[in-house]
Protein backbone atom coordinates (compact mmCIF):
# COMPACT_ATOMS: atom_id res chain seq x y z
CA UNK A 1 0.00 0.00 0.00
CA UNK A 2 1.03 3.38 -1.02
CA UNK A 3 -0.56 5.08 1.61
CA UNK A 4 -0.90 4.81 5.54
CA UNK A 5 -4.30 3.82 6.87
CA UNK A 6 -3.85 6.72 9.61
CA UNK A 7 -3.07 9.45 7.14
CA UNK A 8 -6.13 8.57 4.94
CA UNK A 9 -8.64 8.02 7.57
CA UNK A 10 -7.86 11.55 8.65
CA UNK A 11 -8.76 12.96 5.17
CA UNK A 12 -11.82 11.16 5.05
CA UNK A 13 -14.37 13.28 6.77
CA UNK A 14 -12.77 15.94 4.17
CA UNK A 15 -13.17 13.00 1.63
CA UNK A 16 -16.80 12.47 2.73
CA UNK A 17 -18.00 16.23 3.11
CA UNK A 18 -16.49 16.76 -0.86
CA UNK A 19 -13.88 19.63 0.68
CA UNK A 20 -10.96 18.04 -0.23
CA UNK A 21 -8.72 18.81 -3.28
CA UNK A 22 -8.57 16.63 -6.60
CA UNK A 23 -4.91 14.81 -5.81
CA UNK A 24 -5.98 13.81 -2.30
CA UNK A 25 -9.63 12.75 -3.57
CA UNK A 26 -7.84 10.42 -5.97
CA UNK A 27 -5.38 9.31 -3.42
CA UNK A 28 -8.14 8.27 -0.88
CA UNK A 29 -10.01 6.68 -3.81
CA UNK A 30 -6.91 4.32 -4.68
CA UNK A 31 -6.47 3.66 -1.24
CA UNK A 32 -10.44 2.66 -0.60
CA UNK A 33 -9.94 0.19 -3.41
CA UNK A 34 -7.34 -2.17 -1.91
CA UNK A 35 -7.84 -1.88 1.81
CA UNK A 36 -11.14 -3.34 3.67
CA UNK A 37 -10.82 -1.78 7.06
CA UNK A 38 -10.69 1.90 5.72
CA UNK A 39 -13.47 1.00 2.92
CA UNK A 40 -15.49 0.41 6.01
CA UNK A 41 -14.98 3.46 7.83
CA UNK A 42 -15.95 4.97 4.49
CA UNK A 43 -19.00 3.55 4.24
CA UNK A 44 -20.06 4.08 7.93
CA UNK A 45 -19.23 8.02 7.28
CA UNK A 46 -21.66 8.08 4.03
CA UNK A 47 -24.16 5.72 5.79
CA UNK A 48 -27.08 8.49 6.54
CA UNK A 49 -28.10 6.09 9.13
CA UNK A 50 -24.64 6.39 11.19
CA UNK A 51 -25.41 10.31 11.00
CA UNK A 52 -29.16 9.80 12.62
CA UNK A 53 -27.02 7.87 15.38
CA UNK A 54 -24.39 10.68 15.61
CA UNK A 55 -27.85 12.96 15.64
CA UNK A 56 -29.54 11.06 18.75
CA UNK A 57 -26.40 10.23 20.90
CA UNK A 58 -25.79 14.78 20.62
CA UNK A 59 -29.47 14.92 21.57
CA UNK A 60 -29.44 12.40 24.60
CA UNK A 61 -26.07 14.32 25.82
CA UNK A 62 -28.00 17.61 26.13
CA UNK A 63 -30.59 16.28 27.38
CA UNK A 64 -28.40 14.11 29.84
CA UNK A 65 -27.12 17.93 30.56
CA UNK A 66 -30.26 19.48 30.94
CA UNK A 67 -31.28 17.15 32.90
CA UNK A 68 -28.53 17.65 35.16
CA UNK A 69 -28.76 21.16 35.07
CA UNK A 70 -32.38 20.92 36.20
CA UNK A 71 -31.74 18.76 39.07
CA UNK A 72 -29.00 20.98 40.01
CA UNK A 73 -31.80 24.23 40.02
CA UNK A 74 -33.69 22.07 42.68
CA UNK A 75 -30.96 21.39 45.24
CA UNK A 76 -29.78 25.14 45.01
CA UNK A 77 -33.93 25.68 45.23
CA UNK A 78 -33.68 22.93 48.16
CA UNK A 79 -31.20 24.27 49.98
CA UNK A 80 -32.14 27.78 50.38
CA UNK A 81 -35.53 26.91 51.39
CA UNK A 82 -33.48 24.76 53.92
CA UNK A 83 -31.50 27.74 54.95
CA UNK A 84 -35.13 29.72 55.63
CA UNK A 85 -36.51 26.94 57.69
CA UNK A 86 -33.41 28.07 60.39
CA UNK A 87 -34.82 31.84 61.14
CA UNK A 88 -38.60 30.37 61.16
CA UNK A 89 -37.67 27.86 63.93
CA UNK A 90 -35.83 29.85 65.35
CA UNK A 91 -38.54 32.38 65.68
CA UNK A 92 -40.97 30.07 66.93
CA UNK A 93 -38.87 28.78 69.92
CA UNK A 94 -37.81 32.60 70.83
CA UNK A 95 -41.87 33.60 69.78
CA UNK A 96 -43.36 30.31 72.52
CA UNK A 97 -40.46 31.16 74.66
CA UNK A 98 -41.39 34.77 75.64
CA UNK A 99 -44.58 35.46 74.82
CA UNK A 100 -46.32 31.45 75.38
CA UNK A 101 -48.18 32.32 72.53
CA UNK A 102 -47.63 32.77 68.50
CA UNK A 103 -48.02 36.12 67.63
CA UNK A 104 -45.26 38.05 65.71
CA UNK A 105 -44.02 34.45 64.48
CA UNK A 106 -46.62 34.80 61.82
CA UNK A 107 -45.19 37.72 60.22
CA UNK A 108 -42.23 36.35 60.68
CA UNK A 109 -43.41 33.41 58.98
CA UNK A 110 -45.16 35.26 56.05
CA UNK A 111 -42.09 37.94 55.42
CA UNK A 112 -40.02 34.67 54.75
CA UNK A 113 -42.67 32.76 52.40
CA UNK A 114 -42.75 36.31 50.41
CA UNK A 115 -38.42 35.63 50.54
CA UNK A 116 -39.47 32.48 49.02
CA UNK A 117 -41.63 32.78 46.46
CA UNK A 118 -39.17 34.84 44.41
CA UNK A 119 -35.98 32.63 45.50
CA UNK A 120 -36.90 29.21 45.85
CA UNK A 121 -39.84 29.07 43.82
CA UNK A 122 -38.63 30.00 40.35
CA UNK A 123 -35.82 27.12 41.25
CA UNK A 124 -37.70 24.39 42.11
CA UNK A 125 -40.98 24.92 40.05
CA UNK A 126 -41.24 22.46 37.02
CA UNK A 127 -42.42 24.33 34.32
CA UNK A 128 -44.28 27.58 34.01
CA UNK A 129 -41.62 29.31 36.68
CA UNK A 130 -42.82 32.86 35.78
CA UNK A 131 -46.63 32.08 36.38
CA UNK A 132 -45.69 29.99 39.44
CA UNK A 133 -43.67 32.50 40.98
CA UNK A 134 -46.38 35.17 40.48
CA UNK A 135 -48.78 33.47 41.77
CA UNK A 136 -46.79 32.17 44.96
CA UNK A 137 -45.41 36.01 45.32
CA UNK A 138 -49.09 37.31 45.67
CA UNK A 139 -50.56 34.23 47.86
CA UNK A 140 -47.63 34.76 50.25
CA UNK A 141 -47.70 39.41 49.56
CA UNK A 142 -51.58 39.09 50.78
CA UNK A 143 -50.95 36.42 53.92
CA UNK A 144 -48.14 38.94 55.04
CA UNK A 145 -50.60 42.06 54.85
CA UNK A 146 -53.44 40.01 56.46
CA UNK A 147 -51.04 38.80 59.25
CA UNK A 148 -49.70 41.86 60.17
CA UNK A 149 -53.48 43.53 60.05
CA UNK A 150 -54.59 41.06 62.61
CA UNK A 151 -51.37 41.57 64.30
CA UNK A 152 -51.82 45.18 64.74
CA UNK A 153 -55.84 44.85 65.66
CA UNK A 154 -55.67 47.11 62.00
CA UNK A 155 -58.75 46.05 59.73
CA UNK A 156 -57.04 47.64 56.99
CA UNK A 157 -56.27 44.63 55.06
CA UNK A 158 -58.77 44.81 52.49
CA UNK A 159 -58.08 48.02 51.23
CA UNK A 160 -54.23 46.79 51.30
CA UNK A 161 -54.91 43.76 49.55
CA UNK A 162 -57.18 45.17 47.06
CA UNK A 163 -54.64 47.45 46.06
CA UNK A 164 -52.16 45.38 45.84
CA UNK A 165 -53.95 43.11 43.25
CA UNK A 166 -54.79 45.94 41.20
CA UNK A 167 -50.83 47.10 41.39
CA UNK A 168 -49.50 43.65 40.29
CA UNK A 169 -52.58 43.22 38.31
CA UNK A 170 -51.31 46.17 35.79
CA UNK A 171 -47.83 45.03 35.25
CA UNK A 172 -48.33 41.27 35.66
CA UNK A 173 -51.61 40.20 34.26
CA UNK A 174 -51.01 40.33 30.66
CA UNK A 175 -47.83 38.26 30.96
CA UNK A 176 -50.03 35.62 32.59
CA UNK A 177 -52.61 35.98 30.59
CA UNK A 178 -50.56 35.56 27.82
CA UNK A 179 -49.23 32.09 29.12
CA UNK A 180 -52.00 30.51 29.79
CA UNK A 181 -54.86 28.80 27.37
CA UNK A 182 -58.48 29.95 28.07
CA UNK A 183 -61.59 28.92 26.74
CA UNK A 184 -61.75 29.88 23.57
CA UNK A 185 -63.81 32.76 22.32
CA UNK A 186 -61.88 33.77 25.73
CA UNK A 187 -58.40 33.23 23.96
CA UNK A 188 -59.16 35.74 21.39
CA UNK A 189 -59.89 38.82 23.56
CA UNK A 190 -57.16 38.36 26.05
CA UNK A 191 -56.29 42.64 25.94
CA UNK A 192 -59.99 42.96 26.80
CA UNK A 193 -60.57 40.45 29.83
CA UNK A 194 -57.29 42.21 31.42
CA UNK A 195 -58.74 45.62 30.70
CA UNK A 196 -61.97 44.08 32.11
CA UNK A 197 -60.20 42.59 35.39
CA UNK A 198 -58.14 45.73 35.80
CA UNK A 199 -61.07 47.98 35.92
CA UNK A 200 -62.74 45.61 38.36
CA UNK A 201 -60.20 45.92 41.08
CA UNK A 202 -59.74 49.61 40.41
CA UNK A 203 -63.64 50.05 41.11
CA UNK A 204 -63.05 47.65 44.04
CA UNK A 205 -59.84 50.08 45.45
CA UNK A 206 -61.84 52.90 45.35
CA UNK A 207 -65.47 51.10 46.91
CA UNK A 208 -63.41 49.35 49.84
CA UNK A 209 -61.46 52.50 50.52
CA UNK A 210 -64.74 54.72 51.06
CA UNK A 211 -66.23 52.36 53.34
CA UNK A 212 -63.05 52.22 54.98
CA UNK A 213 -62.87 55.99 56.14
CA UNK A 214 -66.73 56.02 56.31
CA UNK A 215 -66.91 58.70 53.57
CA UNK A 216 -70.44 57.98 53.34
CA UNK A 217 -72.51 57.38 49.88
CA UNK A 218 -72.02 60.81 48.49
CA UNK A 219 -68.58 61.17 48.47
CA UNK A 220 -68.65 56.99 47.08
CA UNK A 221 -70.71 58.34 44.00
CA UNK A 222 -68.56 61.01 43.01
CA UNK A 223 -65.37 58.63 43.58
CA UNK A 224 -67.38 56.46 40.77
CA UNK A 225 -68.13 59.27 38.69
CA UNK A 226 -64.69 60.36 38.41
CA UNK A 227 -63.14 57.36 38.01
CA UNK A 228 -65.24 56.10 34.99
CA UNK A 229 -64.90 59.49 33.25
CA UNK A 230 -60.47 59.04 34.00
CA UNK A 231 -61.54 55.29 32.83
CA UNK A 232 -62.23 56.66 29.55
CA UNK A 233 -58.80 57.36 28.16
CA UNK A 234 -57.91 54.35 28.85
CA UNK A 235 -60.78 52.14 27.44
CA UNK A 236 -61.04 54.35 24.82
CA UNK A 237 -57.13 54.07 23.62
CA UNK A 238 -57.51 50.42 24.21
CA UNK A 239 -60.15 50.50 21.78
CA UNK A 240 -58.85 52.54 19.14
CA UNK A 241 -55.46 50.40 19.17
CA UNK A 242 -57.32 46.77 19.57
CA UNK A 243 -60.37 47.11 17.32
CA UNK A 244 -60.18 49.77 14.60
CA UNK A 245 -59.25 48.19 11.27
CA UNK A 246 -57.02 50.87 9.89
CA UNK A 247 -52.85 51.86 9.99
CA UNK A 248 -50.50 52.46 13.03
CA UNK A 249 -50.05 56.11 12.19
CA UNK A 250 -54.01 56.95 11.95
CA UNK A 251 -54.27 55.07 15.04
CA UNK A 252 -51.33 57.25 16.87
CA UNK A 253 -52.66 60.22 15.41
CA UNK A 254 -56.23 59.34 16.96
CA UNK A 255 -55.20 58.51 20.18
CA UNK A 256 -52.77 61.69 20.19
CA UNK A 257 -55.56 63.84 19.13
CA UNK A 258 -58.05 61.82 22.55
CA UNK A 259 -54.86 62.18 24.54
CA UNK A 260 -54.88 65.84 24.38
CA UNK A 261 -57.73 66.58 24.37
CA UNK A 262 -58.23 64.77 27.25
CA UNK A 263 -55.48 66.07 29.82
CA UNK A 264 -56.60 69.42 28.87
CA UNK A 265 -60.11 69.26 29.89
CA UNK A 266 -60.08 66.09 32.56
CA UNK A 267 -59.52 68.57 35.41
CA UNK A 268 -62.44 70.93 34.28
CA UNK A 269 -64.45 67.24 34.37
CA UNK A 270 -63.54 66.25 37.96
CA UNK A 271 -64.17 69.89 39.27
CA UNK A 272 -67.78 69.32 37.72
CA UNK A 273 -68.41 66.75 39.58
CA UNK A 274 -67.13 68.02 42.75
CA UNK A 275 -68.23 71.32 42.91
CA UNK A 276 -71.63 70.83 39.94
CA UNK A 277 -70.13 74.51 38.01
CA UNK A 278 -68.54 74.15 34.66
CA UNK A 279 -65.91 76.22 34.12
CA UNK A 280 -63.06 75.55 31.47
CA UNK A 281 -59.79 76.38 32.91
CA UNK A 282 -57.97 77.07 29.17
CA UNK A 283 -60.18 79.77 29.03
CA UNK A 284 -57.71 81.46 31.53
CA UNK A 285 -54.82 80.86 29.07
CA UNK A 286 -52.33 83.74 28.07
CA UNK A 287 -49.45 83.06 26.61
CA UNK A 288 -47.71 86.02 27.45
CA UNK A 289 -48.39 86.14 30.91
CA UNK A 290 -47.50 83.33 33.57
CA UNK A 291 -48.67 83.21 37.13
CA UNK A 292 -49.62 80.79 39.30
CA UNK A 293 -52.89 82.67 40.64
CA UNK A 294 -53.41 81.30 44.25
CA UNK A 295 -55.50 84.09 45.80
CA UNK A 296 -59.24 84.12 45.44
CA UNK A 297 -60.37 85.53 41.55
CA UNK A 298 -56.75 85.26 40.51
CA UNK A 299 -56.88 83.22 37.37
CA UNK A 300 -53.87 80.64 37.60
CA UNK A 301 -52.42 80.98 34.15
CA UNK A 302 -49.61 78.92 34.74
CA UNK A 303 -52.18 75.83 34.09
CA UNK A 304 -54.48 77.37 31.63
CA UNK A 305 -51.05 78.03 29.45
CA UNK A 306 -49.93 74.31 29.91
CA UNK A 307 -53.43 72.87 28.63
CA UNK A 308 -53.65 75.23 26.01
CA UNK A 309 -50.04 74.01 24.44
CA UNK A 310 -50.85 70.72 25.23
CA UNK A 311 -53.88 70.83 23.22
CA UNK A 312 -52.30 72.58 20.79
CA UNK A 313 -49.21 70.12 20.12
CA UNK A 314 -51.74 67.27 20.33
CA UNK A 315 -54.14 68.34 18.21
CA UNK A 316 -51.12 69.10 15.58
CA UNK A 317 -49.14 65.94 15.89
CA UNK A 318 -52.25 63.93 15.62
CA UNK A 319 -53.23 66.03 12.31
CA UNK A 320 -50.03 65.28 10.96
CA UNK A 321 -49.69 61.44 11.88
CA UNK A 322 -53.67 60.98 10.48
CA UNK A 323 -52.68 62.93 7.35
CA UNK A 324 -49.02 60.58 6.79
CA UNK A 325 -51.09 57.49 7.70
CA UNK A 326 -54.18 58.75 5.31
CA UNK A 327 -51.06 58.70 2.59
CA UNK A 328 -49.66 55.54 3.27
CA UNK A 329 -52.70 54.12 2.87
CA UNK A 330 -53.07 55.13 -0.12
CA UNK A 331 -49.69 54.29 -1.51
CA UNK A 332 -50.58 50.98 0.24
CA UNK A 333 -53.50 50.20 -2.34
ZN1 LIG B 1 -6.26 1.55 4.91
Amino acid sequence: MKYECEMIRDLLPLYHDKVCSKTSERVVEEHLKECVPCREIAEKLNNTAYDEKLKIEKENVIGAHARKVKRKTFMVGAYIAGILMIPVGVCLICNIAIGHSLDWFFIVLASLLVLASLTVVPLVAEEKRGLCTIGAFTLSLLFLLLVCSIYSGGRWFLVAASAVLLGLSVVFLPFVVYQIRLPKPLNEQKGLLVMTVDTILLYGVIIISLFYSHAGMLYLLKGLMINTICLLLPWGLFAIIRYTKTNGLIKAGICTIITGVFCAFINDAIRLVLEGRLRLCILDADLSYWVMGMGAGQPNTVDANVWLLTLIFSLTAGIVLIAAGIKKHRTDK
